[in-house]
């Protein structure tokens, strides 16, 4: 969990490489099935776009599907799920139903200011997603396929206004949930550079 820009993405990917399970991100693949044109992503556009929440019972149904995977059966990173109390209490009911417990919730706290510098700096490949800055970035060019980098829809300064919005007030009180639950909360500080940051998770993982 974490705000956005908070590093969710990059961090839980390393994280799950690390663990060797799945990493379930609601936030690409809502993105990606905008870009697909599917019927999910016809549903989700206009949510997405403008920095909303996209409706629980859409994003209920896509971690129904993705924790009901074999591969996740032997654990999974959830990245930018739980947003709302009602996706947390959900979530609860699903692990418990197969039996599982949540080992941990990890929160990324990144001051407001470093949150707008890396949310308006940010490009995204448009072609495979790849995320980068344009000072990584040679010529607008993906470091990863090459593809156009094009700045998120919703990384635009009033949208990402909108979206720190709807997270203090819709977000914020999940953690507070978390804290009243059994499932251990890490404060995580998200500053600083990528490895550091990863460092700091594992240790809390481990202690
Ligand atoms: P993210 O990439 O995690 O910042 O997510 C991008 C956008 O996808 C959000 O601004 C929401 O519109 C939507 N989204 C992602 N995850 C959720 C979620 N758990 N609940 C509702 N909307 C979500």
């Amino acid at each position: 969990m974490g705000p956005p820009g908070a590093g969710k993405g990059t961090q839980g990917e390393l994280l799950a490489e690390r663990l060797g399970v799945p990493r379930y991100a609601t936030g690409d693949i809502l993105r990606r099935a905008v870009r697909e044109q599917t019927e999910l992503g016809r549903e989700a556009r206009r949510f997405v776009e403008a920095g909303e929440l996209v409706p629980d019972d859409v994003v209920l149904g896509i971690v129904e599907e993705a924790l009901a995977r074999p591969e996740a059966g032997e654990g999974f990173v959830l990245d930018g799920f739980p947003r709302t109390v009602h996706q947390a209490e959900a979530l609860a009911g699903i692990v418990e139903e197969s039996g599982e417990s949540l080992d941990a919730v990890l929160y990324l706290t990144v001051s407001e200011e470093e949150l707008l510098r890396r949310l308006t700096g940010r490009r995204v490949c448009a072609e495979c997603g790849t995320v980068t800055r344009p000072s990584d970035a040679a010529e607008g060019e993906c470091p990863a396929c090459g593809g156009t980098l094009v700045q998120r829809e919703d990384d635009r300064p009033e949208t990402v206004r909108r979206r720190l919005r709807v997270y203090r007030e819709r977000t914020e009180p999940v953690l507070a949930w978390y804290d009243r639950s059994d499932v251990p909360v890490h404060r995580v500080d998200g500053e600083g550079p990528i490895g550091e940051v990863q460092a700091r998770i594992r240790e809390r993982l481990a202690s």
